[in-house]
């Protein structure tokens, strides 16, 4: 009965309800054996990051909240010194606040930077996974119960399998196998807007040809001159753009370690 947590990042529209209910549920509030109180200010064990891609007009935000991974190697647990960290039957990784010595061991083992220091009881904290509420017949921890969209899931991971299959998780290199997994994580973008300096106008189905490591792409500019090339790998392409009556534009090894708004883009007009 191995719980999971799956969020569809297209699904999240970045309403911070998560990270509330969280907060909601655990400032203030002693849920032991699993948690003491979180402090009111400077931590959330639910954090929704939000992700600004692109530079103006061309801009894309997407949210990744997280937490806790409970991962089903978690180094947090092999870290700890004190044995306060243990994972319960259902994959949920817990630190016990009754034995936490506050070493800060286990934080500076996880690559996540999920577990935060609680000054005032001298001890490390995380998401709990809301254990308390599981133990007590509730279905969902307070943050999926309070997302709005569903893009937040949780469950028996044998349920949610057709979510999990071909979803990714946060850094996977670490090899720590993590239990919280995201779907559609969007890619990178390369945008612009082109048009025709003489008569001053947009251009519009303008052919837009993207190469990439023997990959082709092809997109034509809307009725505001714009081309989109979105969910790109990081990476070096080039970009050929063709209308009648114009010139070639050719862009070379445009780099996508970040969203490229490549802004506007005159086409020089066929000389007769
Ligand atoms: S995300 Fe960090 S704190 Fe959570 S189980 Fe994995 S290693 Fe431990
Ligand atoms: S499962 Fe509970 S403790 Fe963990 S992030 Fe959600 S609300 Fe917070
Ligand atoms: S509650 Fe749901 S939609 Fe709102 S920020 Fe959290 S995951 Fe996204």
């Amino acid at each position: 009965m191995a719980k999971a947590f799956v969020i569809d990042v297209s699904l999240c529209s970045g309403c911070y309800n998560c990270q509330l209910a969280c907060k909601d549920e655990h400032a203030g509030n002693e849920w032991m054996p699993y948690a003491k109180p979180q402090p009111e200010i400077g931590q959330f064990w639910m954090k929704v990051n939000d992700h600004v891609c692109g530079t103006i007009p061309k801009v894309k935000i997407h949210y990744i909240p997280r937490l806790c991974n409970h991962c089903d190697r978690p180094v947090c647990m092999e870290a700890c010194g004190a044995g306060a960290v243990y994972k319960r039957d259902d994959a949920l990784v817990i630190i016990d606040p009754a034995k936490c010595t506050g070493c800060g061991k286990c934080a500076e083992a996880c690559p996540y930077d999920v577990i935060y220091k609680n000054e005032s009881e001298g001890i490390y904290q995380k998401c709990t996974g809301c254990a308390h509420l599981l133990d007590n017949g509730y279905k969902l921890p307070r943050c999926a119960e309070a997302c709005p969209t569903d893009a937040l899931r949780f469950g028996e991971e044998s349920d949610l399998q057709d979510l999990i299959e071909g979803a990714d998780v946060l850094k996977p290199e670490t090899g720590l196998r993590p239990r919280v997994y995201y779907r559609n994580i969007p890619g990178k973008f390369i945008a612009g807007t082109v048009y025709d300096p003489v008569e001053k106008e947009v251009v519009i189905g303008a052919k837009c040809r993207l190469v990439s490591g023997g990959k082709v792409y092809h997109a034509r500019t809307d009725e505001y001159g714009d081309f989109w090339f979105t969910d790109l790998a990081v990476g070096l392409y080039d970009l050929t753009i063709e209308a009648p009556g114009f010139d070639y534009k050719v862009f070379k090894d445009i780099r996508t370690r970040e969203c490229v708004n490549l802004g506007d883009i005159p086409l020089e007009r066929k000389e007769d």
